[in-house]
């Protein structure tokens, strides 16, 4: 198996030289599902693994616009639209200076099996920029917005492709990115997910990765019989995703202990709440991307430069970016006592972290444990086609059954020797929904 597996990703190493995050995600998908793929003569005939591995369509484009001082600027503007087997293109934006075609591309395959997971009708996509919000202004924001939305508009819509934000893009930009879509197609629709209350958005939208892979976390702990009452936990980041986590861990009784930044971490013996992450987000509304000023403001400790990875914890949660927690992070966790690893962040973890994570305590990878984003995302989707809103009590209990369904999914494809690998039930479990779609709508 071994040897069939390095062919495959071999030439697709050749045919997309480079591209390395992208190689990361389909190597860790490829090792999981390959024996269900190869046990099975329709997928091999069809080559559905390899044609899942290639975008349907990839669009790049110039984002030019104009700074403070009247000067152009101009940036790279992508969205990857991977695979409509299940569902419209579904997936967020990522403006941010680490993103690239691979990046995307990573992004946009991973979604593909998030998205088959919530068990909602989308496929998957992802987009976005090389823009660096840090330091520009209102203004500056939202003029490279339009300008994005300017060229996206042509590729998108609520039937066809359903973009959202990710990192760097939260309700303000989607704000304009819609505003400048509804004034160029002269259309209101639901073509963009995560918009404000007043046009269309969902309740429980913002908050809804970070509540989803806590509820994530609730079910395997229960499978260990546990609860998260008592526990600390350690998270990284401090934009939406972190803020959702952190509230809902409060309320069920955990409590937080470290949130980062590109900075540092914060360490807070006394718990990071309620109105201590109100403080955070409006951290991050000033465009700098610093956490330091809340140890000097509640008096915890910060660690310049460092992750929250050294802390001892019995849960840890990366809710950054990828990559953000490494092999010898995983393995200090572990030594230090820690149990459940919930991947919040998209491929948080380096692939030697997750495979070690894996074996060594409970781990769930992002695409099942940060799913709660998209579901609701979808959920949104369902409500502005009905032209009605749900309450947050209704898209929250619904989101809470989607979880469950992910986490009964990765349970049923996961389970060995009495152990439940997460890994594998995710992208089994994603993988056989997209696969037999695709099947069915024959090979085109
Ligand atoms: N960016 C989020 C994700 O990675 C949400 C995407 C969406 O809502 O479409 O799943």
């Amino acid at each position: 198996m071994e040897a069939k597996i390095n062919e495959f990703m071999d030439s697709l190493k050749a045919k997309t030289p480079g591209e390395a995050e992208f190689h990361q995600a389909v190597q860790e998908v490829v090792e999981t599902v390959w024996e269900t793929y190869d046990s099975n003569p329709k997928y091999k005939a069809a080559k559905i693994l390899e044609k899942m591995c290639e975008p349907e369509r990839t669009i790049m484009f110039r984002v030019p616009w104009i700074n403070d001082n009247g000067e152009v600027e101009i940036n790279r503007g992508y969205r990857v639209e991977f695979n409509s087997a299940i569902g419209p293109y579904k997936g967020g934006l990522r403006f941010h200076p680490s993103v690239t075609l691979s990046a995307l591309k990573f992004l946009g395959f991973e979604q593909t099996f998030k998205n088959s997971l919530t068990t909602l009708p989308m496929g998957g996509g992802k987009g976005g920029s090389d823009f660096n919000a840090k330091g520009r202004s209102d203004n500056e924001i939202m003029r490279f917005c339009q300008s994005f939305m300017t060229e996206l508009c042509k590729h998108i819509g609520p039937n066809t492709d359903v973009p959202a934000g990710d990192i760097g893009v939260g309700g303000r930009e989607i704000g304009y990115l819609f505003g400048q879509y509804k004034r160029i197609r002269n259309e209101f629709t639901g073509v963009l997910t995560g918009k404000g209350l007043a046009f269309g958005g969902s309740l429980v939208r913002p908050e809804a990765t970070g509540f989803g892979s806590v509820y994530f976390a609730q079910h395997m702990l229960a499978e260990n019989n546990q609860d998260l009452k008592g526990k600390t936990v350690a998270l990284s980041g401090f934009g939406n995703v972190t803020w959702g986590a952190a509230l809902k861990l409060e309320e069920l009784g955990a409590k937080v202990v470290t949130i980062s930044g590109p900075d540092g971490y914060i360490y807070d013996k006394d718990g990071i709440t309620g109105e201590k992450v109100e403080y955070l987000l409006d951290l991050r509304a000033t465009n700098n991307d610093v956490v330091a000023p809340y140890a000097e403001k509640f008096g915890a400790q910060f660690f310049a430069g460092k992750k929250p990875w050294e802390q001892k914890v019995d849960i840890a949660f990366p809710c950054a970016i990828q990559n953000e927690l490494n092999l010898d992070d995983a393995k200090q966790l572990v030594e230090n006592g820690c149990k459940f690893v919930v991947e919040t962040s998209n491929m948080g973890c380096t692939a030697e972290a997750a495979f070690y994570l894996v074996d060594a305590i409970a781990f769930a990878p992002g695409k099942a444990a940060n799913a709660g984003g998209v579901a609701v995302s979808g959920l949104e989707m369902s409500q502005n086609s009905m032209r009605f809103n749900w309450s947050a009590e209704e898209v929250d209990e619904k989101l809470g059954r989607i979880m469950k369904d992910i986490h009964d999914t990765c349970v049923l494809h996961g389970r060995e020797n009495g152990h439940i690998n997460y890994i594998k039930g995710a992208n089994i479990g994603g993988f056989v929904k997209v696969a037999e779609a695709m099947l069915a709508q024959g090979c085109v």
